[in-house]
């Protein structure tokens, strides 16, 4: 078992020790993990400053030393804001020996997406500009794992939308998935989606097998746990679907080369 996107107390929205970190892991017979904090270069991010890459690989390695014998970390980061900080991100993505780089995106001009979404309360508009955004970091980011593709369902569903056919937003969808195949990106299958009231994970089935059509195989799970009791939640309802899809297993990333590690 491994959790690719778990946060500590080096992002702003967790309070979670390292040590607690691994010894849930330890605890739930998890074998490798990878710790992915939130970095932010936007100064009204509640982010900013908040993570010094330096004491975190300090803090990090020391856990990989100690818990050598019984759990893999790895030493990852989520950054979200390559489409406005194009040339700080990726020379953040460099200038460290990261295992592992998410590439995500919560914010649309300057707001949160669920921001953006109350001030035009326009659901089809929303999902059309989140996926704008999401295509723009990719075409300039160079990152490991594209995280949680369909985010946004998170608030269009939190607000009382409808969950809306995906069919309609086929073309970008399907530009995106093309993308990442195209730039060896892979895929993060996110189970924090399932216990919001979208009920679902990011992306969707639908998508994830969308992905798998087009030719995509590199596929990273992750609980997107603030928490150390969240670590792996969700997995054994996913991992039986993604079987069933055809992926012969879980990309894991080391120094940011990744291989597939068979089910
Ligand atoms: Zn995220
Ligand atoms: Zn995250």
């Amino acid at each position: 078992m491994l959790d690719y996107h778990i946060h500590s107390n080096f992002s702003f929205d967790s309070k979670a020790k390292p040590r607690e970190i691994c010894e849930a892991a330890c605890f739930l017979n998890i074998d490798e993990i990878a710790i992915t904090d939130h970095f932010s270069f936007a100064p009204y991010s509640p982010n900013y400053l908040h993570f010094e890459p330096e004491a975190y690989f300090q803090i990090w390695t020391e856990m990989q030393r100690e818990y050598v014998d019984q759990l893999t970390v790895r030493i990852g980061i989520e950054l979200d804001e390559f489409a406005n900080y194009p040339e700080a991100s990726n020379q953040m993505a460099r200038q460290f020996p990261w295992d592992f780089v998410i590439g995500s995106t919560h914010d649309l001009e300057g707001g949160t997406l669920r921001t953006y979404l109350r001030k035009f309360g326009d659901q089809e508009k929303t999902i059309h500009s989140y996926y704008d955004a999401l295509f723009r970091a990719i075409e300039v980011g160079h990152f490991d794992v594209l995280a949680h593709f369909d985010l946004i369902k998170r608030y269009t569903a939190d607000e009382g939308y409808p969950l809306l056919d995906e069919l309609l937003f086929h073309d970008q969808i399907d530009a995106i998935l093309k993308l990442i195949i195209q730039k060896g990106i892979a895929l993060e299958v996110n189970t924090s989606g399932l216990f919001q009231a979208c009920q679902a994970p990011f992306p969707s089935l639908e998508l994830i097998k969308r992905y798998y059509q087009l030719g995509g195989r590199f596929i990273t799970i992750g609980s997107d746990a603030h928490q150390p009791k969240d670590l792996t939640r969700g997995f054994s309802t996913v991992i039986p679907q993604l079987k069933t899809i055809g992926f012969t297993g879980l990309t894991i990333f080391q120094k940011r080369k990744k291989t597939i590690q068979t089910w």
